[in-house]
């Protein structure tokens, strides 16, 4: 665990007060303008920030980033999906269902899979689940796939990974089809992501959410320079190529990259996805850019009943002073990466059933 205390201290409250965004109506007595870029009128502008009088004049002074508020943007997406849901019942009467198949006792991926249960139930999505016992041969955990892949109910089939490591995750992941991959981690899926001209049935959801974000805040993709940093199947590699496709220039760092300072800071968009607490520092940046930050790395945290509270890979404190514009950890990436996977569930109870 890694704990650097310069960067541990802020949230996003600290640079962009997220309770003043929404409850400014009530005492103004400044504004704060931040610089104007070409953001999109699809998400409310937060350009001009309304600050308390009790706010201390030191934040009000700090050149501040733009905050990619995911939990607002998720919101809205999910209250989209929920109103279709509700649409398609009614037409045709077919609820869109996702299957989450969990395999040991894991107590992070429990979580992940019990927020994935709630989530499904706000927007009225059915959700099956099945939890294996981490001593589960593989040929189980197969026989659920099959059951789920031959059940018109169940539009989308997750198993959570990792997997206890007696079982092979390539046989799993390809055992489920194609058209209920609403993880996208099929071969064939990525295959056709990686491929011009191809398109995909489902996108991986967290790089999903990460291009959803930029798009929602209007921030062009194409002809920029980006850098991902992480390579991983799941997020890395699938946003490097989710961003070539919009037609940006890519670099891809990874653990072996050497002067990936100095790789990074020609980026105009960064997503970082290391795992790695507050690795890319403020000298990291270029003035002006765009920053994902997909880590979620618990550090230690005396001020917290838990004992740790949760950071990215990007140290914020001093990514606000030189960025345009960054995603809070948490509150950005994660709620958009379940907004997806919803989405991608609906999609597909869409296409199973022609419906439009
Ligand atoms: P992962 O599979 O462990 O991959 C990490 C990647 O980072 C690897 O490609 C690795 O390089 C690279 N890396 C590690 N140390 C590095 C270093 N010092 N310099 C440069 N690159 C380095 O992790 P992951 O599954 O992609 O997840 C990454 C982070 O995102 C984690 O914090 C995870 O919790 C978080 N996450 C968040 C969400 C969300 O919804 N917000 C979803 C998924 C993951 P090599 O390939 O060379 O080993």
């Amino acid at each position: 665990m890694v704990v650097i205390s310069e960067c541990s201290a802020p949230t996003a409250s600290r640079c962009f007060p997220v309770s003043l965004r929404k409850d400014a109506a009530g005492v103004l007595v400044r504004r704060l303008s931040l610089p104007r870029r070409s953001w999109s009128s699809k998400v409310p502008s937060f350009r001009t920030l309304a600050v308390r009088a009790s706010t201390p004049l030191s934040v009000a002074s700090e050149a501040c980033a733009k905050v990619i508020d995911g939990k607002y943007v998720s919101k809205l997406i999910r209250d989209k999906i929920s109103a279709e849901v509700s649409r398609m019942k009614e037409a045709i009467g077919v609820v869109p269902g996702l299957a989450v198949i969990l395999v040991g006792d894991r107590k992070d991926s429990a979580t992940y899979v019990r927020n994935k249960k709630k989530a499904c139930e706000s927007v009225g999505i059915n959700s099956f689940e099945v939890q294996l016992p981490a001593d589960s041969r593989e040929e189980e955990v197969l026989k659920f796939i099959s059951g789920f892949d031959d059940d018109p109910s169940v539009h989308g089939i997750l198993v959570q990974l990792p997997l206890p490591s007696h079982v092979n995750e390539q046989s799993i992941l390809n055992a489920v089809s194609i058209e209920k991959d609403v993880d996208g981690f099929h071969p064939l899926n990525v295959g056709r992501l990686a491929m011009r001209g191809r398109e995909p049935l489902f996108v991986p959801c967290t790089p999903k959410g990460c291009i959803e974000l930029l798009h929602r805040y209007g921030i062009g993709i194409k002809g920029k320079r980006a850098v991902v940093i992480g390579r991983s199947n799941i997020v890395g590699m699938p946003a490097a190529l989710l961003l070539q496709r919009e037609d940006a220039t890519i670099s891809i760092v990874h653990s072996r990259t050497q002067n990936p300072e100095e790789i990074t800071r020609e980026a105009d968009i960064i997503i970082a996805a290391v795992g790695q607490a507050n690795m890319v520092r403020g000298s990291w940046i270029k003035p002006g850019a765009v920053i994902i930050d997909v880590g979620i790395n618990p550090v230690e945290d005396s001020k917290s009943s838990r004992g740790y509270k949760l950071v990215g890979d990007v140290c914020y404190e001093e990514a606000c002073k030189v960025a345009s514009a960054i995603t809070p950890v948490p509150g950005g990436v994660g709620p958009m990466t379940i907004a997806m996977l919803l989405s991608n569930t609906l999609t597909s109870a869409k296409r199973a059933h022609n419906f439009q």
